[in-house]
């Protein structure tokens, strides 16, 4: 069995706990040919690198079950926060970013999505300036690993920074290593910040905005979520594909992009693999239609 012979790179945020190794082949079996992991248990500060023989058979099984290098992307752990103005949580959230590179790097995923940080009120330039200091010390520390950051839009939501792409394109322009980023952009999170995708009005708008600020070349990824919520407000709350407020008819027109297409789609829907196999039916569906 191989994963879906298809143009577009589709798949679901995939459990570790039966060991990296194992994450190809589920992805198969859910139907996907693309996904994303956690490279350590995200709630934890702890990460240890994978031991040999695992790398060995990752990288083995990511050739015999077909999943492209383009296609395979790490989430970072919920506990980093760049941003942090407490000294002792930005040191730490810089060397776990580094340990999660290595992982990356050692297992040869090419991308790591981060959410940029939250400010915890001491302001959006404060904290800007350190997530770019943060990312900065983290580069420069894994220079030579050819693993690329992807700053997530978030839900506007307490002090997160990265809910508009004015400020993840400050962020980019700030860092010393530009070409070590990129971006994601999560539907479920832009539709809190107002980005209406259900009309396609609505998407060549956002495709503009993205285009205009960081650039479309730098979108790497998409995480297709629905939303519990209606669009503006700001709850972070991801819903099945077509049975939330974006809805079927809402994601049929943004997947009509060919620019929406062309990107990798990671669901982060709720429930585990069984619920996102019928996620990944139902997306296919409403393309196929
Ligand atoms: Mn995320
Ligand atoms: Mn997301
Ligand atoms: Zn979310």
């Amino acid at each position: 069995m191989k994963a879906l012979n298809s143009e577009i790179k589709l798949g679901a945020h995939m459990p570790i706990s039966g060991g990296f190794h194992r994450v190809p082949e589920e992805t198969v079996k859910i139907g996907g040919n693309a996904f994303q992991i956690f490279p350590h248990n995200a709630r934890q500060w702890r990460a240890k690198m994978p031991d040999k023989e695992t790398i060995i058979k990752f990288k083995r099984n990511m050739k015999k079950f077909g999943i492209d290098e383009d296609a395979a992307f790490c989430h970072s752990g919920y506990l980093i926060n760049l941003a942090s103005p407490k000294e002792d949580v930005w040191k730490k959230s810089v060397d776990l970013l580094e340990k999660e590179i290595r992982i990356c790097g050692a297992l040869g995923i090419k991308y790591l999505n981060i959410h940029p940080g939250s400010h915890l009120e001491t302001g959006e330039n404060a904290g800007i300036e350190l997530i770019v200091k943060g990312l900065d010390e983290v580069f420069k520390r894994t220079d030579g690993v050819d693993v690329i950051v992807l700053l997530e839009n978030v839900a506007p939501k307490g002090s997160a920074i990265g809910y508009n792409f004015d400020q993840l394109k400050k962020i980019i322009e700030m860092s010393a290593f530009p070409k070590r980023l990129g971006i994601t952009y999560d539907t479920c999170h832009g539709f809190d910040a107002g980005f209406d995708i259900r009309d396609p009005d609505g998407v060549r708008r956002l495709l503009d905005e993205i285009d205009k600020t960081v650039g479309l070349e730098r979108l790497k990824m998409i995480h297709l979520n629905d939303s519990k919520n209606p669009l503006g407000a700001a709850k972070d709350r991801h819903e099945s594909i077509g049975f939330g407020h974006i809805g079927r008819d809402g994601f049929k027109n943004f997947l009509s992009f060919d620019e929406i297409r062309r990107v990798p789609l990671i669901l982060e829907t709720p429930g585990g693999n069984e619920e996102h196999a019928a996620d990944i039916k139902r997306v296919l569906e409403i393309i196929g239609e």
